[in-house]
């Protein structure tokens, strides 16, 4: 094994985006880098990582390389009782994230965004805004390319920075300029070792370090958020917002269904008729995304404007198709009950929806009162449907058992009339009938638009 021993070591496990940005970032700084992926690295990594003349293996992890590590950067995806990690643990090797290894290397505004559901959404919002204002925002972490990458070398004034509890695990020192704390539902527990607390502490690890210049946005009606702050102090200045006005919040709707912000330095109003997306859900995803854009010193206009012309982003409550009065909607993104909640809750037309998928342990409860206020039929579309159909028994008109994606339409047609929409927001991960949500949503999308060439009623 060849190291250079004067230069510091670092190992980068894990060939994905972030993973090759920060493998580009080492060397860029002179630090001597290797990169490790137990699986296959796609081509299109394989063949930069070649060019750049970074050492790299695949299909193994070489523990004597790995261990030979000053620092471990880690991708977000590999659980830290994976063996190579949990040996690296063992030996006290330092484990950071890419977003924490790429913070130490550059002193560009830092937005970040976290919570259980709305961060792609609200970091694209956010992303969107400032460009529209011309500001040099460019989106990273879990959308867009790696931070480290463009640190190196594609520097920008600001990053809008969308952080997983995952990244967030292996972060220290990194410091958001403006946090966004969106909300905290259970989810991914059964890498928190199933303790709630342990997945809420990792969320709020996004204040660290945070000083009385920064800001921390936060949803103030979220019992979950409100109780940690009770417990953790931060030096960050507060601006929760919260659906009606309440003493202190920063955003809200008055009574005159204006969204309005109140920040040190603006104060604006826009009607809430005016937001591009629906539902209430996006009332606080806009409402965050505002208030971080005023932060930015982006003026009224361009905020009014950019909330108001925002194109949503693919399988969040995205309108798919009309066939025949019957509006088609994919949500395939909604992978947990609550997100399903808030699509539900934007629905203004009886519904048929589609749940099922791989069950991470859902407790359906949480939907059964807009389930039947809203939903006239359930298709549950997976391969193990028992718990959908024995939950959701007596409570719908309709419950449909389907096992692939051209019968869940099929039944949906069926049982749809002008004016309904169908709705697929399954509340379960896509891994029994597909590879991921952007797969079923996709397919989804194809077998309606298939549909509406052939159909009429
Ligand atoms: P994330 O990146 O956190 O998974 P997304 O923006 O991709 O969030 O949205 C995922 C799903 O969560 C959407 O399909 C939508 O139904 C729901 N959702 C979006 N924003 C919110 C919110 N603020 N609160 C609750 N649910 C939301």
């Amino acid at each position: 094994m060849e190291t250079n021993k004067s230069k510091r070591r670092i190992v980068v496990l894990g060939a994905g985006e972030s993973g090759f940005g920060a493998a580009v970032l080492a060397k860029d700084k002179g630090l001597d880098v290797f990169l490790s992926d137990s699986g296959t690295i796609v081509p299109k990594y394989r063949e930069r990582l070649e060019a750049e003349g970074i050492a790299f293996e695949d299909g193994k992890h070489s523990m004597d390389k790995i261990l030979a590590a000053d620092e471990i950067v880690k991708s977000p995806g590999i659980p830290l009782d994976a063996p190579a990690v949990a040996a690296a643990i063992a030996k006290n090797i330092p484990i950071i994230s890419e977003i924490e290894f790429a913070g130490r290397y550059t002193d560009s505004k830092m937005v970040c965004i976290t919570g259980s559901n709305g961060k792609t959404t609200t970091t694209m919002l956010i992303h969107h805004i400032l460009t529209h204002a011309g500001v040099d925002a460019s989106l990273a972490g879990n959308v867009g390319r790696s931070l480290a990458y463009q640190v190196a070398r594609e520097p920008h004034d600001v990053y809008v920075v969308e952080l997983s509890s995952f990244q967030l695990d292996n972060m220290y020192d990194f410091k958001a300029n403006i946090a966004v704390l969106l909300n905290i539902t259970p989810d991914h527990l059964d890498r928190y070792g199933y303790k709630m607390q342990n997945y809420v502490n990792a969320k709020f690890r996004i204040l660290q370090n945070m000083t009385p210049t920064d800001t921390f946005i936060f949803w103030k009606d979220d019992p979950v958020i409100s109780e940690q702050l009770r417990h953790i102090g931060t030096e960050a200045r507060l601006l929760p917002f919260s659906e009606t006005p309440e003493e202190g919040s920063a955003a809200y709707i008055d009574a005159e269904n204006e969204l309005i912000f109140n920040t040190p330095g603006t104060s604006m109003s826009m009607p809430r008729a005016d937001l591009a997306l629906n539902g209430l859900h996006n009332v606080f995803n806009s409402m965050a995304a505002g208030l971080s854009a005023c932060l930015c010193k982006v003026g009224k206009d361009a905020i009014r404007e950019a909330l108001a012309d925002f194109c949503g982003v693919e399988h969040r409550l995205e309108f798919v198709a009309d066939i025949d009065g019957v509006r088609w909607i994919n949500d395939s993104k909604a992978t947990n009950v609550n997100s399903c909640y808030y699509a539900l809750e934007a629905m203004t037309r009886p519904t048929v929806l589609i749940l099922g998928g791989k069950d991470k342990g859902n407790d359906y409860s949480e939907i059964l009162p807009l389930v039947k206020d809203k939903v006239k039929a359930i298709v549950a579309m997976g391969k193990d449907n028992a718990k959908i159909m024995d939950f959701f028994k007596g409570h719908v008109a309709e419950l449909v058992d389907t096992h692939s994606l051209a019968d869940a339409v099929e039944a949906c047609h069926r049982l749809s009339t002008d004016g309904d929409t169908v709705l697929l927001s399954p509340c379960c991960a896509s891994f029994d009938l597909f590879s991921s949500y952007e797969d079923r949503g996709r397919k989804f999308k194809e077998a309606v638009i298939e549909l509406s060439k052939t159909t009429h009623k």
